[in-house]
């Protein structure tokens, strides 16, 4: 988890050690069994499991089922209106805040267009409001919603809640988000990188999953990479691990912002294939503009995303010249893949983001057969690919997911 995010401990170690197995296990547990997981005593997981029934953290859930020994035994269950947290993603586009409940269930979510000149106050604004509206939702008790979580373009300072230099949004550099969202809610706040958060939520999600090792494609406004190895979220050393965009795969390919050409995330996010696409005319001009061949434009944020709407569906309908441009991105992105699985031994991709939908069939249909062509001769075993079963809101639902884990999760050191 993110090292720099340190919210007020709201629940003592042991609390922590049973609120963390009791939400891993599936239908919940008995006092017996959570004695037996967490290795605490059985007057222990008593005492504990009366102050949490006593919070309203945890709630009794029925009876063990026919067939176990002794006597049916109670089952221990989150309660999942016990604690609320909100989450919210900083895209350079849209703002997408999410409730989340103890259980990590989206009770309510808010998306709006983000002030399109970048400016970080007008943006703070949006994000307020946005945090207000969900805090609002009928059912959910405020006074239980336990802090903000922000997903945010990297580089972050993770330490002091600041974006340090967003290269999509020159408005929020040394902006110091964290403290001024607390200041504006009353709320505990953290700031975490985006495709960290995506990677967070995809975790949470599936706790127990088989796979311990994977990589987390996030594609939205830019591409990026979230890492969870050995079964847990990889953060890097200062909290910005995913920067993942500037490697070569196309010579000669697009013009990147970093001065180079062929750089994988420019090759694959939506606006350059948008641009490919009204260059060789598969896609009608924008209003006012002029379009010539390799010539960038600069093109609001919603005309990207209508016009990558659009060949997209130009590409499903059977147009051969915008399946080639989309076509050329998965090849791109399958030559990273054979690469980066290799090189951390990963045995599953998922994708997800508010851009992937588009794309997704697409991708799954052909990534496979384009990563087999690839055949470095060290793979050993089979890559499970797919799409991510959190929903586009990942990453705001990954920055809510962060502030459950940084309040529940059991932490050495805690009180
Ligand atoms: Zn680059």
């Amino acid at each position: 988890m993110p090292k720099g995010a340190n919210l007020p401990a709201i629940a003592a170690f042991n609390e922590t050690v049973v609120l963390d197995a009791v939400r891993r296990s599936e239908g919940g547990l008995s006092r017996v069994e959570l004695a037996s997981v967490t290795g605490l005593s059985a007057q222990t997981v008593t005492n504990v499991t009366r102050r949490l029934l006593g919070q309203g953290l945890i709630r009794e859930a029925g009876k063990q089922s026919e067939g176990s020994p002794g006597k049916p035994r109670t089952l221990l269950r989150l309660d999942p209106a016990g604690a609320y947290a909100v989450g919210v993603h900083l895209d350079p586009t849209v703002i997408t805040c999410v409730l989340l409940d103890l259980e990590g269930e989206v009770v309510e979510h808010v998306r709006q267009p983000a002030p399109p000149d970048g400016d970080a106050k007008a943006t703070l604004a949006v994000v307020v409001d946005a945090i207000r509206a969900v805090l609002a939702t009928p059912g959910a008790d405020p006074s239980r919603v336990i802090g903000v979580g922000v997903a945010a373009p990297g580089p972050i300072d993770a330490e002091t809640g600041v974006v340090v230099r967003p290269p999509l949004v020159p408005g929020w550099n040394d902006f110091h988000l964290r403290d001024e969202l607390t200041a504006a809610t009353g709320l505990p706040s953290l700031v975490a990188k985006d495709v960290i958060s995506a990677a967070v939520a995809e975790r949470w999600r599936d706790p127990t999953g088989a796979s311990k090792d994977y990589a987390f494609i996030y594609y939205g406004t830019g591409a990026g990479i979230g890492l969870v190895l050995g079964g847990e979220v990889y953060t890097g050393s200062t909290d910005n691990a995913g920067d993942a965009g500037h490697v070569l795969v196309e010579p000669g390919g697009a013009l990147c912002a970093c001065g180079r050409r062929g750089c994988w995330g420019e090759s694959v996010r939506p606006q350059r294939l948008v641009l490919q696409g009204l260059w060789a005319g598969v896609l009608p001009a924008p209003d006012g503009e002029q379009v010539a061949d390799g010539v960038d434009l600069d093109l609001d944020v919603d005309t990207v995303d209508a016009l990558f709407t659009r060949l997209t569906e130009a590409a499903d309908a059977g147009d051969e010249r915008a399946a080639a441009i989309i076509d050329r991105s998965i090849r791109n992105t399958a030559f990273y893949l054979s690469n980066l699985t290799a090189l951390l031994d990963l045995d599953r991709v998922v994708f997800g983001g508010p851009s992937w939908s588009r794309v997704e069939h697409r991708y799954l249909d052909q990534l496979p057969e384009r990563l087999a062509e690839i055949d470095m001769g060290i793979l050993t075993h089979p890559v499970l690919l797919e799409g991510s079963a959190v929903g586009d809101d990942v990453a705001a639902v990954g920055a809510a997911c962060l502030v459950l884990n940084e309040t529940f999760s059991p932490r050495v050191g805690r009180g």
